[in-house]
């Protein structure tokens, strides 16, 4: 019996001189992994559809546990984004993330669907900035992203109210607890796990909570609020992985 699968390549390891065991993450089937036989021999054709970090439509031929991959053909090979070095340690810190947090198995369209509008805008920023040196978009619409997927996965946090006294946020140096549940007003960011954000930090976390992926990608951040998301991020990360 054959199945077939949107899915997104995310790892691959050898398993034998000419097999490879695959990681996608599916529409239908959330995670899974699936081997590939002789797929590392001469012109297997097969190996360049399942690139990481392309979408392709594959096919699973399901004999026994796994089953093995029958055939795939890419839908979109992301060619920018697989060009700009800065772009792909960003998808790659993203897969470790999403590695460590999903279950194989569970599937959720939203995440899938997340998923490749995250692929996309990288894709289009990396197109856009193959000239320039910075980079602060790629890695803003990366946390913008996380924040998204960390949403997803049940770690959602107010904006608007004080996850201690639910009092109301004012728009001055508030603080950020990822064991308190999220966002403190002043008077209670006292916890001693606590980064301070600022106002524009604050905005900031407000326009990714309100507005879809693809949207993030024309908004321009500075310096400083690029650092503070940076540990925000950084602080859920850390949560969400324990
Ligand atoms: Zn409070």
């Amino acid at each position: 019996m054959k199945h077939n699968y949107h899915a997104i390549a995310l790892d691959k390891i050898d398993i034998s001189e000419a097999d490879r065991l695959y990681t996608f993450y599916t529409l239908e089937k959330g995670l899974i992994r699936v081997p590939a036989r002789s797929v590392r021999r001469g012109k297997a054709k097969l190996a360049m559809q399942v690139e990481d970090f392309v979408l392709s439509h594959i096919t699973i031929a399901q004999n026994y546990g796994r089953g093995t991959l029958a055939g795939a053909v890419a839908e979109d090979y992301f060619v920018s984004l697989h060009e700009n070095l800065e772009a792909l340690e960003c998808v790659d810190n993203v897969r470790t993330i999403f590695l460590s947090i999903m279950d194989e198995n569970e599937c959720d369209e939203h995440v899938f669907v997340l998923f490749i509008a995250y692929l996309e805008g990288m894709n289009k920023l990396a197109q856009k900035q193959n000239f320039k040196k910075y980079n602060t978009d790629l890695k803003w619409f990366t946390h913008a992203f996380l924040i998204k997927l960390f949403c997803l996965q049940g770690y959602d946090f107010h904006t608007h109210k004080c996850s201690i006294c639910r009092g109301k946020i004012n728009e001055i140096k508030n603080g950020f607890s990822v064991s308190s549940g999220g966002i403190l007003c002043a008077t209670c960011s006292c916890d001693e796990y606590f980064c301070y954000i600022d106002p524009d930090t604050l905005k900031a976390l407000r326009v990714i909570k309100s507005n879809n992926l693809k949207a993030l990608s024309k908004v321009i951040i500075h310096e400083d609020v690029h650092k503070q998301l940076q540990n925000i991020v950084y602080n859920i990360e850390k949560w969400v992985m324990r």
